[in-house]
């Protein structure tokens, strides 16, 4: 029997119903050895997480206002839980030290920790399992970055000696003792490193979705869910603006060759979606896995003859870009012609100051600046060696009447990104969806 690591998130551990949810989970699969929690998230869309409370605190009592109102949400927040599981576990000694070092200046790294921690010693007693405090095995350097080498020595020899234990997510410890945090929704990456860790056989996402879906639904209407995709793939789609998972999740269990399964806490049968390692085994010819986007790029589109024989061209127009901090997202080029792609957010409004520059510096015959524009990424291993897969994607568009500003396929041949205006971002993604999802017959 493989070990599993299953990690819960907020919405999984909001109240009393969903950790009887999360007991039944647990409890029907002993693999689930190692349990990973979150602090508690909103029960409703109005609700405040636990974790965002915490912060406030922090900020409330360094400004040297009161904070007690705001802590004393949290306190009954967590007995409430404790009361209605039916749990004898009393937590005001640790509300007391919390409340102490929150006065006494506490980080805003140690304050928000302590959801993750509460949260993680209420699991572990209404489970039956040990509490591991990661500050004694997760460790960051000196410089805040995560010690990935020391923390797995100390993880996998801790761990081994517990058959069964929660570990709060989201933090560690520096070398000088002090809490720190991961960033916001780091709780996924302490499950991964936990599953590196113990040498898991499946990282299990827990959450309040099941697992990706094929196009975001909020574009595509009942979109198909992605039973399987590979890291590779996801890491392109997330690139783009699809997101369930915390991006540097991903990089300890890939490593390791662990697949992940994004479960849904509130709908334990489905079988969610697995992400795993490119075998190198083609997938169906033809079919792609996902479709993502994102609005808010600039087009530069930089015309000079002989272009492509001039030395140094594209080295002395991305030290234009990098002189003011700017980073590129795609630089789609022809025999005379180059474009940068570039997010709204890097240019803010540094696109004068770049186009005198470029103008300076690689002295082109014609600049032309196209606003407004969305990319949109096809993603999906089943692509790559398929001919007819670009014709269908360009057919698609054209019958829409959609305009292409950009084409940018990756060498891999598992992407395809165009670019068009942001008006027809969605019509684009819809036709994209049609043109590649067959339709169910029933529906
Ligand atoms: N509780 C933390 C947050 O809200 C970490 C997590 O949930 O993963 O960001």
């Amino acid at each position: 029997m493989g070990t599993k690591v299953a990690k819960f998130g907020g919405s999984s551990l909001s109240e009393a119903t969903q950790f009887r949810k999360v007991r039944a989970i647990v409890e029907e699969d002993a693999s689930r050895r190692y349990i990973v929690p979150s602090a508690p998230g909103k029960r409703d869309p109005k609700d405040e997480k636990i974790t965002d409370l915490l912060y406030k605190c922090h900020a409330l009592a360094k400004d040297g206002h009161s904070f007690l109102e705001v802590f004393a949400r949290i306190k009954e927040r967590y007995q409430s839980i404790c009361t209605e599981l039916g749990l004898a576990l009393d937590l005001s000694p640790e509300f007391d030290a919390i409340e102490k070092a929150i006065a006494a200046g506490a980080s805003a790294d140690y304050t928000a920790s302590r959801g993750e921690y509460l949260n993680g010693k209420i699991l572990a007693a209404y489970l039956g399992y040990a509490f591991v405090d990661p500050a004694t095995m997760i460790f960051f350097d000196q410089h805040g970055q995560f010690d990935a080498e020391k923390t797995q020595a100390v993880l996998s020899r801790e761990l081994a000696r517990y058959e069964r234990a929660v570990i709060p997510g989201f933090y560690g410890s520096s070398p000088d003792g002090q809490i720190r945090t991961f960033s916001r929704g780091g709780s996924d990456i302490t499950g991964a490193i936990v599953a590196r860790g113990v040498q898991a056989s499946l990282y299990e996402n827990w959450t309040d979705v099941s697992g990706f879906l094929m196009a975001d639904p909020r574009i595509v209407p009942n979109p198909k869910p992605i039973r399987e995709i590979t890291y590779r793939e996801l890491r392109e789609l997330a690139y783009m603006g699809a997101t369930v998972l915390h991006d540097e999740a991903i990089f300890p269990v890939r490593e390791a060759k662990i697949p992940i399964n994004i479960k849904n806490t509130n709908d334990p049968g489905d079988p969610g979606t697995l992400i795993v390692n490119d075998n190198g085994s083609i997938r169906t010819p033809g079919s792609i896995t996902g479709i993502a986007g994102r609005k808010g790029f600039t087009i530069i589109a930089i015309e000079k003859t002989l272009m492509h024989s001039e030395l140094g061209f594209g080295r002395k127009l991305l030290s234009v870009i990098e002189e003011h901090g700017i980073s590129f997202e795609h630089m789609p080029s022809g025999i005379d012609t180059i474009s940068l792609v570039i997010a709204d957010s890097q240019l803010n409004d540094k696109l004068e100051q770049v186009l005198i520059g470029i103008k300076r510096v690689c002295k082109p015959d014609a600049i032309e600046v196209v606003r407004d524009i969305a990319l949109i990424a096809t993603v999906g291993l089943g692509m790559a060696y398929t001919p007819g897969i670009a014709a269908k994607l360009f057919t698609a568009l054209a019958e829409a009447g959609i305009n292409v500003r950009m084409i940018d396929q990756g060498s891999s041949e598992i992407n395809i990104i165009v670019g068009v205006e942001n008006k027809d971002f969605e019509a684009a993604v819809r036709q994209i969806y049609q043109a590649f999802v067959p339709r169910d017959p029933d529906k």
